[in-house]
Order: C-alpha cells, then sequence, then structure tokens
C-alpha cells in the first residue's frame, strides 16, 4: 500500500472543491472499498478527503419522496422505521448485502460507487481494461463464472456487486449531486453505466461530483416485496444472481410492478419489457414464466457463467411467487 496524505472536510463545498484542486485525490467513507483496492494495489489515491463529518447521514420524508443522505450507514438505512414502513424492498436488500460489521461501516454513496468484483480487476498482474485501459479483459476467455450475461462489451464482461442498488434502480429512485458546476439530479437508471468502449467509467459522474442523497418517491409496493439472492454462501459472498420484486396486487390482479436484476450486468438491471408484460396480469406461476423468458430474451453466456441463463430466469420467478404468496 503506498503512502497518501489525509484531508478531513465538513462541507460539501469543501469536499468538492479539494477533489477539484487535487487530480490524485480521492473521497474516503467508510472505507470498506477503498481500502482494500489500495491494499491490492489497484488504485492508489494520493490524498484521501475523509468526507464523514459532512451532514448527510439523515433519513427523512419531503413531500412525497423518501430522501436518505449519501453518508446513511447501510445498517441504518435497513434498519430505519421509514425505510422499512414505505420501501421494504430496500432494507431487504441491504440486509442481503455484506455482514453485519461492514454495513455498519459502509454508506449509500460508497456503495452505490463499490467497483466490480471481477478477479481481473483486483488481481494487478492481470489484464483488464477497467483497470487498466488497453490491456484486454482477462475475464472474456477466462475464468468468468461471476460475470455479467446482459450488456457485456467486448471490453469488459464484469458486473456491478452492489445489492442496495439492486432495489434503488427498482423503486424508480433518483440521486442527488453535487459538483463543481452546481447541482445535479440522475435517475438511478442512468447513474450506473455499461462497459461499451470505456470499461474503466462505473458511472455518469463527473470528476469532482459528489452524491449528497438518494430520493425514492412514494409508490403502492410495500406490501408485496422480495429481494431473492442466490450466492455460494449464505452471508459475505456476492450475487451470482439477485432479483429485486415489487408488486402492488389487487385481489389476484398485479397492479403495477417493479423488476430489477443484480449480479447480470455492469449495471443494475432493471426488466422494464417484463414489468410491462405482468401489468394488468393476474398474479400465477405461467404469467410469471413468461415475464422471465421476456426478462431473458438478450442474454448471452460466456461459459462458465452459462449457468446463470436458467438461473436468472428462475430466480425471477421464485422472487415473484414470494412477492405475490404464491411460492
Ligand atoms: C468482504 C466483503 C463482502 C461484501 N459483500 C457485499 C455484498 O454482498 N453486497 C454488497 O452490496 N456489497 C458488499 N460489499 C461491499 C460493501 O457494501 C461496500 O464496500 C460498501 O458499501 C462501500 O461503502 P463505503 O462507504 O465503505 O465506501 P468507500 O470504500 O469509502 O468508498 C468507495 C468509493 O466510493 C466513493 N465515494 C464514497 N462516498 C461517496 C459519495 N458520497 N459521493 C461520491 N463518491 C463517493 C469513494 O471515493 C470510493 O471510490 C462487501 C464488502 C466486503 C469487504
Amino acid at each position: 500500500m503506498i503512502n497518501f496524505n489525509y484531508l478531513r472536510v465538513s462541507t460539501t463545498k469543501g469536499a468538492v472543491d479539494a477533489i477539484v484542486r487535487d487530480s490524485a485525490a480521492q473521497w474516503i467513507a467508510g472505507g470498506t472499498n477503498l481500502i482494500d483496492l489500495m491494499k491490492k494495489g489497484v488504485m492508489s489515491p494520493q490524498k484521501l478527503v475523509d468526507i464523514n463529518n459532512l451532514p448527510l447521514k439523515e433519513i427523512k420524508k419531503e413531500g412525497n419522496k423518501l430522501v436518505i443522505g449519501a453518508l446513511a450507514l447501510n445498517s441504518a438505512v435497513a434498519d430505519n422505521e421509514l425505510v422499512r414502513k414505505e420501501q421494504p424492498l430496500l432494507s431487504l436488500a441491504l440486509q442481503a448485502g455484506a455482514s453485519a460489521q461492514l454495513r455498519n461501516m459502509a454508506t449509500v454513496g460508497g456503495n452505490m460507487m463499490q467497483r466490480t468484483r471481477c478477479p481481473y480487476f483486483y488481481n494487478p498482474d492481470m489484464p483488464c481494461n477497467k483497470r487498466e485501459p488497453g490491456t484486454g479483459c482477462g475475464a472474456l476467455k477466462g475464468f468468468n463464472r461471476m460475470h455479467a450475461i446482459f450488456g457485456a462489451s467486448d471490453k469488459c464482461i464484469a458486473v456491478h456487486p452492489s445489492d442496495m442498488s439492486i432495489a434503488l434502480v427498482a423503486l424508480d429512485s433518483t440521486v442527488l449531486v453535487s459538483g463543481p458546476k452546481g447541482d445535479r439530479r440522475i435517475p438511478f437508471q442512468n447513474f450506473h453505466r455499461l462497459p461499451g468502449d470505456l470499461p474503466q467509467k462505473d458511472n455518469t459522474l463527473e470528476r469532482g461530483e459528489l452524491i449528497v442523497a438518494v430520493e425514492i418517491p412514494d409508490n403502492k409496493l410495500n406490501k408485496n416485496v422480495h429481494y431473492l439472492k442466490v450466492r455460494d454462501r449464505a452471508s459475505y459472498a456476492f450475487a451470482l444472481v439477485s432479483v429485486a420484486a415489487a408488486v402492488d396486487l389487487q385481489g389476484d390482479t398485479i397492479k403495477d410492478v417493479r423488476l430489477a436484476m443484480g449480479g447480470v450486468a455492469h449495471k443494475p438491471w432493471r426488466l422494464m419489457e417484463a414489468e410491462l408484460f405482468l401489468k394488468g396480469k393476474p398474479a400465477s406461476e405461467a404469467n410469471f414464466r413468461e415475464a422471465a423468458a421476456l426478462a431473458m430474451k438478450d442474454a448471452k453466456g460466456y461459459g462458465h457463467n452459462n449457468f446463470k441463463l436458467k438461473l436468472a430466469p428462475n430466480t425471477l420467478v421464485e422472487a415473484l411467487k414470494t412477492a405475490t404468496g404464491k411460492g
């Protein structure tokens, strides 16, 4: 691990200025991802700007939106009464992530910004276009069991690892950011990006833009929800495939539904076509299977991860069955 300077800031402007001033500086929140990456030589910021003193921990209602500060801890959000009552899908997704100790350190902003867990990215001796553009993608023809089945490119087939983000994209959230050019709102759906020719860029933030909060609009999706995460171990493991499902059920009819998948793409993968198909239909296994077939139509395996082509639709059907009480 390299030597680095350390600066603690207490205002958003101070945090933004510190990063804009120094191209080798990087913010640190809980440190649960960044410090690991520094220890492994994957990232080497020369200055860490500690943002933990910023007043961004609040979880509150503003009009018809739930607003969650970027520095709210993953455990605090998961346990928060408002979140559990109004957006239980988010609480479930957070509880499925990492371990209790990690959730007590990890922040909302840091969770969204965490880097992929692709082993080629984590090993500086291996080729990886995301870590070092132009070196190739080791996973494309290498060991790719954890990798993407949607939206990958010949430059990168890594997946985004956050559980929380799968619920947030399903819930039509918005990311509030503050940067050198002022404040900006980014629909969660457009926050993370697909790899294309620029796999080194995980998201659409510009240099110096700080996440200050995430907003979730009111919905009627708080009764029939489920977050199903399939992984190699029951705890402390990233998703092979996960599904966030929230259904507004009236009698046996699906009035509204939100669906997203994790562990399958470079970004949290919203399943709009499957949602559209299910709206207005009875909550039945046959309909869930048809929706899953629609969701999978552009999927592609890379060898070791071909099992996801079956696992993903099955996980979607199981999540919907549990969410609607048909399981
Ligand atoms: C063993 C292990 C298992 C894990 N398992 C899971 C899992 O199953 N599911 C899951 O979802 N996660 C898992 N995680 C990841 C964990 O959730 C993340 O490490 C954590 O959420 C990162 O948050 P942090 O506050 O510690 O970020 P940090 O490590 O402090 O920062 C990460 C990145 O975010 C940037 N950043 C932080 N805050 C902001 C902000 N407000 N605005 C802009 N940029 C910001 C930093 O500059 C840095 O680049 C696991 C981690 C470990 C170590």
